[in-house]
């Protein structure tokens, strides 16, 4: 072999060498950057995997992130919004309608188990008198009785709209403070039906109750007076003494179901009423109308009949 072709073959030997070291090294670049890639693939995958795993808890976790809680929302705030465009208008308490007529005369919230007493006026109604005691009663709360005289409603119709008004009991004393016990029938109808007409025009109501004048009952009276007859069991004689101390000495032993007499004329019984109703009162005592008196005590009042009291 020559210098020359020995060297040739070297030449060549060696660009064969760094060729392969060329491409051996091209490969392996070639395989790192597809390792590369590979693993940048697997982590976007993990990434994206992971992103869709947060996603679902935090879907998962939130607060009405269930379907029916979700549609709850959509329909509460549904709601406000309709409600924003058209307000509904707040109800108005509807206000428990005022009793009307002899309605008025009797509550239907007293303390069955406490005691009652019902104070009665005779005679009236005379304004002077009568806006006295109405004005006690008033204080106190306290319902009393008028067993008014029919012909004199008019005079005083202003007095007796109030005594109404304040939930106080207007009973009839007939038409003209007529003893029932001499009279016929026909005059013993006449003289409760004219009370109810005054009374009917005044307040609207009629009378649910009758004192006859001067206590006087008979058996016609019984069957034609068509009302019942309410008298009393305590009588203060105001009309005899026309003096307030002696009368409200009278009315020291008033006890539950007493009725007591008196008349809304004299300025002595307002002062001893004045008196009187605060200390009834403040014994633990309800003033009550007749109505109400004997509703509480279970008494049915039956047309006709006499009572004294409501014991
Ligand atoms: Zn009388």
């Amino acid at each position: 072999m020559d210098v020359d072709k020995w060297k040739t073959e070297k030449g060549t030997g060696m660009q064969n060498s760094l060729r392969e070291r060329a491409r051996d090294s091209m490969l392996r670049r070639r395989k790192q950057v597809r390792t590369r890639i590979i693993m940048m693939n697997a982590a976007l995958a993990i990434l994206i995997v992971m992103c869709v795993l947060v996603v679902k808890l935090i879907s998962l976790n939130k607060p009405g992130g269930s379907k029916d809680e979700e549609n709850a929302v959509q329909t509460v705030q549904a709601e406000k919004q309709k409600k924003k465009a058209s307000p509904t208008p707040k109800p108005t308490p509807t206000p428990t309608p005022e009793p009307q007529g002899a309605d008025r005369w009797l509550r239907k919230d007293l303390d069955a188990d406490k005691p009652m007493v019902a104070l009665t006026f005779d005679d009236g109604p005379y304004a002077p008198v009568t806006t006295k005691i109405l004005k006690v009663a008033k204080k106190y709360d306290a319902k009393v009785t008028f067993f008014a005289v029919g012909n004199r409603l008019n005079t005083y119709k202003d007095t007796v709209k109030k005594a109404y008004e304040q939930g106080c009991q207007i009973a009839s004393h007939t038409y003209e403070h007529q003893i029932l016990t001499k009279v016929g029938p026909k005059q013993i109808k006449s003289q409760v039906s004219r009370v109810n007409t005054v009374l009917n025009k005044l307040i609207g109501c009629k009378t649910t109750a009758l004192r006859p004048p001067g206590g006087g009952v008979n058996d016609t009276v019984r069957k034609y007076v068509g009302l019942p007859m309410i008298c009393w069991n305590v009588d203060t004689e105001d009309w005899k003494s026309r003096n307030s101390t002696k009368v409200l000495s009278r009315c020291k032993n008033i006890a539950d179901g007493d009725i007591v007499l008196m008349h809304d004329l004299y300025p002595s019984t307002a002062n001893a009423v004045a008196k009187l109703i605060p200390r009834l009162v403040k014994k633990g005592f309800q003033l009550v109308t007749v109505d109400e008196l004997f509703y509480y005590k279970g008494i049915k009042l039956e047309n006709g009949k006499v009572y004294f009291d409501a014991k």
